[in-house]
């Protein structure tokens, strides 16, 4: 967006983001950033909103559930009332999580969900659903336009070493040669979308017309276990890890691929970045990031 012109404000409040993430943008005229929590109400003339607060790595969301719910939920309201006030088109960066412990493979939009609303999953789950209701209620009642994209497990350079999620926890395990924490058994599912790919869905959503509220997913059907995830990562990185299981943690999903029919026919968007070349390419950033204190 930077580099297409437009003027881009970026509001973080750092408690999973890194300024060094957007470090190479700190030079351009029209970017801005906003060390902010959108907990609180914020008042700026905008023509867009991409409202992407929120932890999304469970072991970041259950740290602080009480701050993870008041961000989907008042961080919602208070982005939706700055739509409704400037005129904005607002995008909710819903998730698969929707879904919950889902009972229908693949998931498609039209599937309600399958949700534990008092488990130590609820405060992310709960509070993106309620996330939604509030979009399309300002829709309906006073006109806002939303555009609500469900996204699937994501993953790519920029990642936190300490973000806890499959992705970087294998990569840096394997570069490390340190043993590989697989949860459960490992025959569980998850889809992995590369990181520029779901930022090339974002912006389709936001281009559509405005008609196109969604729900729409947004993710790569590629379905794989966890354990065929960990053997990839070990393959590319040629690593000596050993794998270890770990007890499964509470209501975590067993199976999870997104349908894309929706966002192939309203966004003409689909993923084009293959599970080992984005890995590959994450596993180069962990290599450049944090070479300091790996073997070799
Ligand atoms: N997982 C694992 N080892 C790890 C991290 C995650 O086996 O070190 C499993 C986790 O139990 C889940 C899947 O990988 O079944 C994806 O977990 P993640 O935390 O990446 O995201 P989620 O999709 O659960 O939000």
């Amino acid at each position: 967006m930077v580099r297409e012109g437009h003027d881009v404000i970026c509001v973080d409040n750092y408690f999973t983001g890194a300024k060094s993430n957007v470090a190479h943008l700190l030079g351009f005229s029209n970017f801005e950033i906003l060390r902010f929590d959108v907990r609180d109400p914020l008042r700026l003339e905008v023509d867009e909103i991409y409202n992407l607060a929120c932890p999304a790595s469970p072991q970041h969301y259950q740290l602080q559930p009480v701050r993870t719910i008041e961000t989907s939920v008042m961080g919602t309201v208070n982005l939706l009332r700055l739509a409704r006030e400037t005129g904005a088109t607002f995008l909710q960066a819903s998730t698969s999580e929707i879904y919950g412990d889902a009972q229908v493979q693949p998931q498609s939009e039209t599937y309600y969900g399958h949700v534990n609303p008092i488990g130590p999953r609820s405060c992310y789950d709960e509070g993106k659903r309620c996330a939604e209701t509030m979009c399309f209620d300002y829709h309906r009642q006073y006109g806002v336009r939303v555009k609500v994209v469900r996204i699937f497990n994501t993953y790519g350079p920029r990642l936190s070493p300490a973000d806890g999620r499959v992705a970087s926890n294998f990569i840096l395990q394997a570069l490390r040669d340190k043993p590989i924490t697989i949860y459960g058994d490992g025959l569980q599912t998850r889809s992995l979308c590369y990181v520029d790919d779901m930022v090339g869905g974002l912006a389709a959503m936001m281009d559509s017309n405005d008609d196109v509220t969604g729900p729409i997913n947004l993710g790569n059907p590629d379905e794989h276990t966890i354990r065929e995830i960990a053997d990839l990562i070990m393959s590319i990185t040629e690593s000596k890890s050993k794998i270890t299981f770990g007890p499964v943690p509470e209501d975590d999903p067993q199976k999870r691929r997104p349908d894309i029919s929706l966002a192939i026919e309203k966004l003409n968007w689909r993923p084009t970045v293959d599970l080992e070349t984005g890995l590959a390419r994450t596993i180069g950033y962990f290599r450049r990031q944090f070479s300091m204190d790996m073997p070799g």
